[in-house]
């Protein structure tokens, strides 16, 4: 259950329930919230106990679980939250502003990604994406770089002065990720429900780009995201495309989650039209659908010769093909009452 309390009650009275609570065994967790004091119960309220919170004068609402969620409810916070990255805490995700995720599906060498940083920075994109443990279908595809591919991400990320994300599939390799200064941890489709795998990485302190499962539902997806709130982690979303009977594309973009988001999680949440369609040239419309149907931003793979790519080649943007789909973003940022993110570098410029 989610408790209320009215704007402006005195932390005394918020602790007095708060130790009432615990002392019957159950846990409490505080929102980081300043507009009001809201505390999320975990555990079943014994119903002397719950009879006591619903005559209490501070408390304004009491709002039970919706299954499993109460971190990552809407009701946890009095409004949507935003997630910090970068070594300034430059890049908002969530809030006011749309951002664009960009850069190759896997980092294939220093030169490469470098080069594709430059093209991503130039065409204002927000955040430099790259995988260097790759989840590859076959086990004889390219499986990445590795520790090696983290550092020449951050390398890259750096070089230009933009945050950088990659996947991590072994909790093993959390050290690594943080040692390299990953500026925020994608858990893939593949892992969204590998719960061991989330609690180490709630646990890291880094921010998360938790991707929807390949066939997840809503409610399995916002539990695993719930089981990195309990950790401890921020939290961003990413629509990536579901299975369906459709094979015209390489999975089913699902944008209905979108509105549907927005009243159930105070998460930000992302699309990434590019491993929903597969096909680099339908990405630039289904960009502009996710910000007309409210998503925080939009994800997508760029590469110099997609043809040569070590890895989804076919969904990969040109760098020309980038500067069009950031300009198509603050477009549609503006005509949904919101606009694109400032430049990350704006106020240091390289
Ligand atoms: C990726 O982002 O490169 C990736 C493998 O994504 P997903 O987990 O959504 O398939
Ligand atoms: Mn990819």
């Amino acid at each position: 259950m989610i408790l209320r309390f009215l704007p402006g009650t005195s932390e005394e009275l918020v602790l007095e329930v708060k130790t009432r609570l615990e002392s019957g065994g159950l846990a409490i967790v505080r929102s980081p919230e300043s507009e009001r004091p809201i505390l999320a119960v975990i555990g079943k309220i014994p119903s002397a106990l719950r009879q006591e919170l619903e005559r209490h004068p501070a408390i304004e609402e009491r709002i039970p679980a919706r299954g499993e969620q109460l971190l990552v409810q809407r009701n946890f916070r009095s409004s949507p939250s935003i997630v910090a990255l970068g070594r300034r805490g430059e890049v908002h995700v969530g809030g006011p502003a749309v951002v664009v995720i960009a850069g190759p599906c896997s980092v294939e060498g220093r030169d490469a990604v470098l080069e594709i940083a430059q093209h991503v920075r130039r065409a204002g994109a927000h955040i430099l994406r790259g995988g260097a443990f790759k989840p590859r279908t076959s086990p004889y595809a390219f499986q990445g770089l590795g520790v090696e591919g983290l550092r020449q991400l951050k390398d890259a990320g750096e070089a230009v002065g933009l945050p950088v994300v990659s996947e991590i599939m072994d909790a093993s390799d959390l050290n690594a990720f943080r040692d390299c200064g990953i500026d925020c941890l994608q858990i893939g489709a593949r892992n969204m429900q590998n719960f061991t795998l989330l609690k180490s990485v709630a646990r890291s302190g880094v921010p998360v780009l938790l991707k929807r499962g390949l066939a997840a539902t809503v409610d399995e997806w916002l539990g695993a995201a719930e089981y990195l709130a309990a950790g401890g982690a921020e939290v961003i979303l990413c629509e990536r495309g579901i299975r369906t009977f459709e094979k015209a594309t390489r999975n089913t973009l699902d944008l209905t989650v979108l509105p549907l988001m927005r009243e159930w999680t105070h998460l930000p949440i992302l699309v990434d039209p590019a491993h929903a369609a597969g096909i680099a040239r339908i990405i630039p419309p289904l960009s502009r659908a996710s910000i007309a149907a409210g998503a925080d931003g939009v994800a997508v793979e760029v590469h110099l010769r997609p043809s040569e790519a070590l890895s989804d080649g076919p969904q990969a943007l040109l760098p020309g093909e980038l500067v069009q789909l950031v300009a198509d973003a603050r477009v549609m940022a503006a005509a949904t009452g919101r606009r694109l993110h400032a430049d990350p570098n704006e106020s240091c410029p390289r």
